[in-house]
């Protein structure tokens, strides 16, 4: 359905996205996980054609992006982090709006509009103003907008950013259901819960790279020492850090500046963490508390990286 070749894109001389390669088969949910200012926005704005490549290419079923912009504006739905609807106007007309830009008109679009409607959660809403609604509402709105030609594939840019639980609740509802019905998904979120409850298969992106990519089972696969044991350290100590690092069975000690988090990544937690422990606080290391991790693709972008999803 979908092919990223050696996408590049570059502002100045800084380079943002660096060679991005992935396939999407139809049907897929697919990932696209990493920080804030990874790359994600850019490389999904490369793919709906609204930022143009500086190298590389894509193709949706079969067909380049830059040749036939028209065939991909039909089959792709594009959900951006920003708002796009006219807030004075109801939800259900904006709809109708979004309708009529993709060439839906007279009674089909209005039967589609209230389909999606019912589909976002919002008939009881459909006459009231986009102004008088919650952000979690309009960002329903906005998926719905992208909804109404009925797409193959649909692209979400961190779509629950900064709204209420309930609303997020909806959306992952609402994309599971879609993507159970057969439709294409790409979500980009630097939240990894969503991620892995909502993508089959996932691509971590870190500094405009894709880093790793692959089923949940085959990225945790990789983390080389499979838990994590964080200790939150009320005095730091180098030589403790130094201690552990040397102890057996421990494969990898990830330190941050200026954080009073330390990561230990081991093989079995529950066998090495009173060895861990003692080792710390033998030398000269306060712990204020312990925490133990099972492998997931926060650890692992932790241990490809050093840092954390969300720093
Ligand atoms: P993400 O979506 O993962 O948060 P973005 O794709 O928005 O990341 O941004 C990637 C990098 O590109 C960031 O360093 C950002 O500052 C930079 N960037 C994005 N858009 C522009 C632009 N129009 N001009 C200059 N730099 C940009």
């Amino acid at each position: 359905m979908l092919e990223v070749k050696e996408l590049k894109k570059s502002y100045g001389n800084k380079e943002v996205v660096k060679n991005v390669s992935f396939t999407i088969d139809k049907g897929e949910s697919f990932g696209l996980l990493g920080p804030n200012g990874a790359g994600k926005s850019t490389t999904i704005s490369m793919i709906c054609g609204l930022l143009p490549y500086d190298r590389g290419e894509v193709l949706v079923s079969d067909r380049s992006v830059k040749k036939f912009p028209m065939h991909i504006k039909k089959k792709i739905g594009v959900v951006p982090q920003e708002i796009a609807l006219y807030p004075t106007m109801s939800a259900r007309d904006n709809l109708l709006f979004w309708g009529k830009m993709y060439g839906l008109t007279g009674t089909k679009a209005k039967s589609r509009v209230e389909e999606v409607l019912d589909f976002v959660g919002l008939t009881d809403r459909a006459k009231e103003r986009i102004e008088t609604f919650s952000g979690g509402m309009k960002r329903r709105i906005n998926i719905g907008a992208a909804l109404m030609h009925e797409p193959e594939l649909l692209i979400m840019d961190e779509p629950t950013v900064g709204i209420d639980p309930q609303s997020r609740n909806h959306i992952l509802e609402t994309v599971k259901k879609l993507n159970e019905q057969g439709m294409t998904i790409i979500y980009t979120s630097h939240y990894m819960e969503e991620v892995e409850y909502l993508c089959n298969r996932v691509g971590i992106i870190d500094h405009g790279e894709v880093i790793a990519i692959g089923t949940k089972t085959e990225l945790c696969s990789r983390l080389v020492g499979g838990s994590v044991v964080q200790l939150t350290i009320e005095k730091a100590s180098i030589e403790a850090v130094e201690a552990l690092r040397s102890l057996d069975n421990i494969n990898q000690v990830v330190t941050k500046e200026e954080s009073d988090v330390v990561e230990v990544f081991v093989q079995n937690p529950h066998e090495t963490l009173g060895n861990i422990m003692t080792t710390a606080v033998n030398h000269g290391m306060k712990i204020g508390a312990v925490e133990v991790k099972e492998p997931n693709l926060e650890t692992l972008f932790l241990q490809l990286t050093g840092r954390s999803l969300r720093d």
